[in-house]
């Protein structure tokens, strides 16, 4: 390998042409200005074979651990370390913000009663906030009332440098040093002298810059809020005197697990409630007049009533229209809601209910027959009674229908473990 060939330059180069002629080979051919994995590899060759060449010309370790010690060699380094962070992981992360501070999260636990109404809580906020009579620099005011402008003194973590450094190895076997920006002087080496006599130090804050309140704060969780959905307090957690903004407050909504016992027994799916009742044989007959359905979130006791002469069937379900959950949406001020439905179990008699032939003659002169019970022309020599039989709650297991083929496996929708329908859409929020 001819290193000069490498760099395309002549052998009468100077070691800054070499350098300059290094950096525009490198920049070109680095592995990672590329997708296409076979390209890829190609570069990440030719890059190899670049930087051996501008070892050997520049006598920089043989082993091939050379150091940077020239800062603008660093410099040019570190913008190769940060693309190598995301090398095969995709993009680098985003750079932390650092202008402002983290935020709080704190979870708040709302039944599904508070959640239905929605809630006003009330609490009180203790945070860290600026000192408004020396703004934060601790000192004590000038006589006329002016701001101290304090010295400003060389900072210590950085020693006055303005960034901290921090030994790499690139996967190439170099090691380089990555500068990164003093946190406490925000790359500006020097500091603010704080006041170090009783008499210097500002009487509100003593000196610190920050004074502790209490505030008093309403949240209000707007009614229909479901799990996971956030309230937030704009720039209200702590103030920093390092110059960067606080960070928000944000209450994430939980539900309690656990309900009171005078909560209804509905059963919440995206925004719709879900319970069961139950009536008599006779009612689903003969009809009824305000029967108590359920209570709701908001302590209203519901009732239905048949029409006229409707009879309610096995399978029946009963759709109310917006009884269901309240879908919270910021932007009108009358809520909608979602509809309540309501399973009907009808109550047979029990064996031998009645008390004498009497009330089933009764009955069977008062029902009609049924289309199915059409009397059909037996012959006793190819007809059987059945006597002996069992009378079961389910059909045999879905595995074994399967098996045998049976077209009917999937014909009751409501056969997954958790009683939803099976494929069915996820809530979509609004
Ligand atoms: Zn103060
Ligand atoms: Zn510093």
């Amino acid at each position: 390998m001819d290193p000069y060939e490498v760099l395309e330059i002549s052998e009468e180069a100077t070691e800054v042409e070499i350098r300059k002629a290094y950096k525009k080979q490198a920049l070109k051919y680095h592995p990672d200005k590329v997708t296409d994995p076979t390209e890829k590899e190609a570069n990440e060759i030719k890059f190899k074979e670049i930087t051996h060449a501008y070892e050997i010309l520049t006598n920089k370790g043989g082993a091939g651990h050379s150091s940077f010690d020239d800062p603008e060699d660093a410099d040019f380094m570190n913008f190769f370390t940060q693309d190598f962070s995301g090398y095969d992981n995709g993009p680098p992360p985003p750079p932390p913000n650092t202008m402002k501070n983290e935020d709080v999260i704190i979870e708040i636990k709302l039944t599904m009663k508070e959640l239905y109404n929605g809630k006003n809580i009330k609490f009180q906020l203790s945070r860290n906030v600026i000192c408004e009579l020396c703004e934060g620099n601790g000192w004590k005011r000038r006589k006329n009332g002016n701001l101290y402008d304090p010295p400003l003194i060389d900072c210590k973590k950085c020693s006055a440098k303005g960034y901290t450094e921090r030994k790499l190895k690139t996967p190439f076997g170099f090691s380089t040093i990555q500068r990164r920006a003093c946190p406490k002087c925000m790359s500006r080496g020097k500091i603010r002298a704080r006041p170090t006599t009783d008499k210097n130090k500002c009487k509100k804050c003593h000196g610190e810059g920050l004074l502790k309140i209490n505030e008093n704060v309403t949240i209000s969780i707007p009614r229909g809020y479901v799990e996971n959905d956030k309230v937030t307090l704009k720039k209200q957690a702590d103030q920093t005197l390092d110059g960067k903004e606080p960070g928000d407050i944000i209450f994430v909504v939980k539900q309690e697990e656990n309900q009171s016992s005078d909560s209804p027994n509905l059963e919440k799916r995206c925004n719709d409630l879900y319970m069961t009742t139950t009536i008599s044989l006779l009612e689903a007959i003969s009809g009824f007049e305000n029967k108590f359905l359920t209570e709701t979130y908001d302590d209203r006791k519901l009732t239905w009533s048949t029409a006229k002469g409707k009879v309610i069937k096995p399978g029946d379900i009963l759709k109310i229209a917006n009884e269901g959950w309240p879908i919270s949406n910021e932007s009108r001020h009358d809520v909608s809601f979602g509809d309540l439905y309501v399973t009907i179990n009808i109550e047979f008699p029990p064996d031998n209910w009645f008390s004498e032939k009497n009330d089933l003659i009764q009955i069977q002169n008062i029902l009609p027959e049924g289309r199915q019970s059409t009397k059909v022309e037996l012959d006793p020599r190819n007809s059987e009674n059945i006597t002996n039989y069992e009378i079961v709650n389910e059909l045999p297991s879905q595995e074994k229908s399967q098996e045998d083929g049976n077209p009917y496996r999937n014909a009751n929708p409501y056969n997954s473990p958790g009683g939803m329908p099976q494929g069915a859409p996820e809530c979509t929020t609004q």
